[in-house]
Formats: structure tokens, C-alpha cells, sequence
């Protein structure tokens, strides 16, 4: 059986509604040990029929046989384990990866086998050194003659056992001395039992090889055997493709796909950092505003607790807009009486108010007074820390005080109790029977100290005034705030004939705190994740553009034996590795920042919670999973001849 096999092969190009016979008619068999050359002027042919040959690109007419299976019918990813295992490509210009060292250039046909990194080493080392190279392992090509960079290519061509070795025109670019040691290798290579096939259109190098093929205008022209013998069969070819499980395989290809990756973003690191940067300002902003939006929360569910749940808050006037609302006159202690009689209604406080001097001993403060009914402590759960509360229930104009913490701070210290000593209220002493904590919400925006008297006092002793301007209603649980307002309104529409008051409702209130802040974290979020967008399409950007940049390096991976899937992952894990790092400092920026908010104080603090944290990193590698598969795709669907030769 022959090794290669064409039958009738032929391939056009179409360019610009132009179709090029590149080749036509073409039948050729290679044994198995041959050393062939194809010879033809420029142009004939030569390259296209070698990369056929070498499964690199695909015949447009005609079959083309390896080891007798033909290889037409196969996908990319099976002719890539063809290049893999039995082909080692030498090409003119080299095309060895400048960024690696002679030995890492060597290596990479093995990566794409699965093989151990200490294995590949040690085999790279070895083949180097028996081309003569010992004291270049290190350099890279750049820092190597022409004739150097040709064996190291020589080398990486054997790496995964190079059964056969495609060379087109390997000698066209060095000098005589160098054309001369690398003729000799090819040779060796020949006698230990390689198929050889060498593209050249210099008859003097061709002269070198056992069989001259020629070619001319895409047909082959002559066919002659230059000695008599063909070498005998290569006997234990290095098979290096280590019997590795799949996922051993899999993850030597990924990690090497990371390494590879992380190194082109050092080399690129100021772009990469530019880029970078997109993506933190992007997860910093996403991060900052869920935790502004937590902070935020904190504050509204504090204020909505001070509403006091299922509460219905009773005014005098039509309405907030009402400018008369000051002076009207319509609410009073009996009102609060009779509804406190209703089913419907859980508990009624009158609720009036004051401002004037608060006196203990010497010292005397502004502070606010408000006169309520027990109940109010209830509504407003307002739970005494000290004392209990007023003594008389709500009906007489008892001389008793409760007091909340800032007036207890301001009078008493820390030590000294306040329970049964005389506090001084606007010009009235009062005994103080109770005290309540910290105020927090609404009322706990007045700084002044605050106390609270019984209303009947409020009214007969220090406001002189028979109305309220407010009465606080808490509905039965089992009622419903909405079903009881409605009830409170017709209550007291019918007991004073006419609707001269207005409600509010804590559950409407909370309702559209709630909406209003979750429409303002909405479009928080939405201003961060267009920034994270903008990002993201940085990225995508930046990697299209290292793809161009990288075309012939990826043909030549390709080239070697890798597959589209580890194309894809090189790339995909260059762009997460790129959002991964942006959203680690965008974290930590984030955290940096809500230290500074706690230390200047802002109104709303921003609390950077796990939740917050763990949003921002899903976030950055759903936009490095979803900006990177892109131009990973773009960069696996090329094709390796093709990636190859542009510049
Ligand atoms: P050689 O290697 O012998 O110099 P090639 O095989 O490279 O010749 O090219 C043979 C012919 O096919 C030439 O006419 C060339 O212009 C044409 N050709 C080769 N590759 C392409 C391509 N990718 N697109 C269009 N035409 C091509
Ligand atoms: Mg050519």
C-alpha cells in the first residue's frame, strides 16, 4: 500500500469571478521511506500540491489517499490529528513563534498530544542537540542565523515523530554553507527511515533527493528515480502521543492554552492594562451601586419601620397642598376617642406638638415636646428602655414625662437615673415616669431632645389649644391598611359631615418608597452595566485586533496539529483571564471606595456585601464568556493554510 495516494487530484481558486487551475489531472503515489522531490518554476504549482499532501488544505477535484483512507471526507479537527501524528512541516520562511525560546518553538506540536511538559522538554532538548544546536535551547529567533532557525524547524517537525516531513523550499532562504547542513539533516533523516517530500525549484537541491518530480502549470511533467533504492521502512518511529486519558489531555492542552494566554497579555501588558481598565471601572461601578443600593435600603426600611406598620396618619385640611392647613381646626380628642371604639381599629393616639426650653436643675436646652396617648408608643413601636408609662391612661392632665435617650444623655450622663426626677417643660415641671431609646426615622431627624407628655397636659398646660393636628391610627392586622383608611374616611366624614381632614397611609408610603428606590437602583444598575458593556466591547475589540496580529501564529498552531477547540480556548481564556483580573480590581477598587464613603460619612453608606462581591465577579466572566467567544471563534474558524501565508 502507498503511503499517499492522489487520483485525478485537482485545485482551482476562484478570485474575483477568475477561477486559477492551480493544479489539474494529478496522480502520484509515495512509498512509505521515499525522499521526493518537486521541482517547478515559481508559480507552477509546487506549494499547493505539498499542502494537499499535508492535509493543509483540500482538493477541489479528485481524491487524495493517506495510507490508503481518504481524507477528503474528513472534518477539521480529524485532519488536525493527522497533522498531529503523522506530518512535521519545514517551510521556507520558518515560521518558528518569536516570543519562544528555540526549545518552546520545538515543543509545540507535543502540546497539542497532550504530552507532559517534562517529557516534551527533555525530547526538544534531544533533538535539538542532535541538529547541532545545543548552545541555542534558549535563544529566540530572532537571535538566531537563518540556517539555525531552519534546523530548529527541522526539530519541531520531528517533535511528534514527523513520519513524514513536508519541506517547501527549506533551503530558499539560507546562504550555501547553511543550504548545505540542512540538505545533510533531511538526508539523515531520510536514511533512519522518514518519507521525505521537498518542494524546491532549484534542480541543484533537488538533485539530493532519491526520486525528481516535475512540475509544470499545474500538471506533472516528469516523474524519475535519481538511485535505485528506496530506503527501508522507518523502524521504531518515536510514536510520542502518550496514552493520556481525555481529561489529562484536556487539561494539559488548557493549562498550556492559560500559559500561552497570560504570556500574550505580558507582552502586551500596556494594552491589556488599558483595556483592563474598562472592566474595572465596569465591576467597580456595578459593585458600588448594589451597595449603595443595600445601604440605601437599610435607610428606607429604618424609615419605614418608624411609619409603624399597618398605621393611617389623620390630618386637619384637604391636603398637604392646602395652605390654609396651619390654621384649620378640625380634629379633636374625641374624634381620637370614638374611632379607638371601632372594630376595625387596633389603637388610637392623639399626636400634637412643640418646640420650647427643657430645664433640669441649672441647665436649660431646646427641645421638642409631643403629646401623645400610650398607645402611640404602641404605633410608633417606640418600646420603653426604663420606667413604665404614663400613669393615668390618657385621660387627665397628669404632671408625668417620658424621655427619650438624647434628653436623658443631656441631662443625666450615662450614670445617673432619670426615673422620678423633675424635668421642667416649657415653664410646667413634670415628672419623669419613663424613657424610650434612640429615635430612629422620621423622628429621629430632629436632634433636639425630645419628650413626651400626655396630651390632656400637652393641651390644657402648655399649647392651650383644644385641637389636634394629628391623630395616629393603627388598623387591626386583620383588617388591611387600605380597607381601614377607607373605613377611618367615612368614620369621620359622617361624624363631622363634611371631609375636612386628610389621611396618609404608612403602606402607601413604604409602597413608594420601594418603588422609588427600586427605579433608582434599577437605573444604577442599568449605568453600571452599560459601562461593563463598553468594556466588554474594549476587549472584544483589543482581542479581534491580537487576532489579526497573531493570524500566521495560529495557522502555524493549527498547522501543527491543533485543534479548533484549542484555538478557541487560548483565545477565550486570554479575554476571562483579562475580565477576571479587571473584576479582582474593580473589588477591590470597590471596597476601597466604600471604606472612603464610611470614613467621610455620605448620606447613604454603601455597603459592599458578599452579595455585591459575588455579583461582580459572575458579571466578569459572563462579559469575558460573552465578548471573548466571539473573536474566539473568529480566530478557530480560520483556515490553517490560509492563516499561514497572510501577512
Ligand atoms: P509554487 O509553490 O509552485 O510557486 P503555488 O502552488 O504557490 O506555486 O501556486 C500555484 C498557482 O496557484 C499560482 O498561479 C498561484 O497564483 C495560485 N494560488 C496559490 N494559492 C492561491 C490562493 N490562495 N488563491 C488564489 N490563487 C492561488
Ligand atoms: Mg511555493
Amino acid at each position: 500500500m502507498y503511503l499517499v495516494e492522489l487520483r485525478d487530484l485537482g485545485r482551482s481558486f476562484t478570485l474575483g469571478g477568475e477561477t486559477v487551475e492551480a493544479l489539474s489531472g494529478i496522480n502520484l503515489e509515495i512509498k512509505r521511506g521515499e525522499f521526493v522531490a518537486l521541482v517547478g518554476a515559481s508559480g507552477s504549482g509546487k506549494s499547493t500540491l505539498m499542502n494537499i499532501l499535508g492535509c493543509l488544505d483540500a482538493p477541489t477535484a479528485g481524491t487524495s489517499l493517506l495510507a490508503g483512507q481518504d481524507v477528503s471526507a474528513l472534518g477539521q479537527d480529524a485532519l488536525a490529528e493527522l497533522r498531529r501524528r503523522h506530518f512535521g512541516f519545514v517551510f521556507q520562511r520558518y515560521h518558528l513563534l518569536n516570543s519562544l525560546s528555540a526549545v518552546s518553538n520545538v515543543e509545540v506540536p507535543a502540546i497539542y498530544n497532550g504530552v507532559s511538559k517534562s517529557r516534551r522538554q527533555a525530547r526538544a532538548r534531544r533533538l535539538l542537540t542532535q541538529l547541532g544546536l545545543e548552545d541555542r535551547l534558549h535563544h529566540r529567533p530572532m537571535e538566531m542565523s537563518g540556517g539555525q532557525q531552519q534546523r530548529v524547524s527541522i526539530a519541531r517537525a520531528l517533535m511528534n515523530g514527523g513520519e513524514i516531513i513536508l519541506a517547501d523550499e527549506p533551503t530558499g532562504s539560507l546562504d550555501s554553507k547553511s543550504e548545505a547542513i540542512v540538505l545533510d539533516h533531511l538526508k539523515t533523516l531520510h536514511v533512519e527511515g522518514h518519507t521525505i517530500v521537498m518542494v524546491t525549484h532549484d534542480m541543484g537541491v533537488a538533485r539530493h533527493a532519491d526520486r525528481i518530480v516535475e512540475i509544470n502549470d499545474g500538471q506533472i511533467v516528469s516523474d524519475r528515480r535519481n538511485v535505485a533504492t528506496v530506503a527501508p521502512p522507518l523502524r521504531g518511529l518515536v510514536d510520542l502521543a502518550e496514552k493520556a486519558g481525555f481529561l489529562t489531555s484536556f487539561l494539559r492542552r488548557t493549562s498550556e492554552a492559560a500559559r500561552i494566554a497570560f504570556r500574550s497579555i505580558a507582552a502586551h501588558w500596556l494594552r491589556s492594562a488599558l483595556t483592563l481598565l474598562g472592566i474595572v471601572v465596569g465591576i467597580m461601578s456595578v459593585i458600588a451601586v448594589v451597595g449603595l443600593g443595600e445601604g440605601g435600603q437599610a435607610i428606607v426600611l429604618d424609615q419605614i419601620k418608624s411609619f409603624g406598620a399597618n398605621s393611617i396618619n389623620i390630618f386637619p385640611g384637604t391636603g398637604w397642598d392646602d395652605r390654609n392647613r396651619g390654621n384649620v381646626d378640625t380634629l379633636t380628642p374625641d374624634d381620637a376617642a370614638a374611632l379607638a371604639e371601632q372594630s376595625y381599629i387596633d389603637s388610637v393616639s392623639p399626636l400634637a406638638w412643640d418646640t420650647g426650653q427643657l430645664m433640669f436643675e441649672s441647665r436649660t436646652v431646646d427641645g421638642v415636646i409631643r403629646g401623645v396617648s400610650n398607645a402611640y408608643f404602641d404605633i410608633a413601636q417606640l418600646p420603653l428602655t426604663q420606667g413604665n408609662r404614663f400613669t393615668g391612661g390618657e385621660n387627665r392632665a397628669l404632671q408625668e414625662a417620658i424621655i427619650d435617650n438624647s434628653t436623658r444623655r443631656t441631662f443625666f450622663g450615662n450614670s445617673r437615673s432619670p426615673i422620678g426626677e423633675i424635668l421642667v417643660v416649657k415653664g410646667v415641671p413634670l415628672v419623669i415616669v419613663g424613657a424610650i431609646g434612640e429615635l430612629g426615622g422620621s423622628l429621629g431627624q430632629d436632634e433636639r431632645p425630645q419628650v413626651f407628655i400626655p396630651h390632656i397636659s400637652m393641651m390644657s398646660r402648655i399649647s392651650g389649644s383644644q385641637w389636634l393636628p394629628e391623630i395616629v391610627v393603627r388598623i387591626s392586622e386583620s383588617v388591611g391598611t387600605d380597607v381601614g383608611e377607607k373605613a377611618v374616611i367615612a368614620f369621620l366624614e359622617k361624624r363631622h359631615g363634611a371631609r375636612d381632614f386628610f389621611t396618609s397611609n404608612s403602606d402607601r408610603i413604604r409602597r413608594s418608597i420601594e418603588k422609588t428606590s427600586r427605579t433608582l437602583s434599577m437605573l444604577l444598575v442599568s449605568v453600571g452595566a452599560v459601562t461593563l458593556l463598553v468594556g466588554g466591547i474594549g476587549v472584544m475589540n483589543i482581542m479581534l485586533v491580537s487576532i489579526t496580529e497573531r493570524t500566521n501564529e495560529i495557522g502555524l498552531r493549527m498547522a501543527v496539529g491543533a485543534r479548533t477547540s484549542d484555538i478557541m480556548l487560548q483565545f477565550l481564556i486570554e479575554t476571562l483571564a483579562i475580565t477576571i483580573m479587571g473584576g479582582c480590581a474593580g473589588v477591590a477598587l470597590a471596597f476601597g471606595l466604600g471604606a472612603l464613603t464610611h470614613s467621610i460619612g455620605t448620606p447613604i453608606p454603601m455597603v459592599i456585601s458578599l452579595h455585591a462581591v459575588s455579583i461582580g465577579c459572575v458579571m466578569a466572566v459572563v462579559v469575558g464568556a460573552v465578548f471573548g467567544f466571539f473573536p474566539a471563534k473568529k480566530a478557530a474558524r480560520l483556515k490553517p493554510i490560509e492563516a499561514l501565508s497572510r501577512d
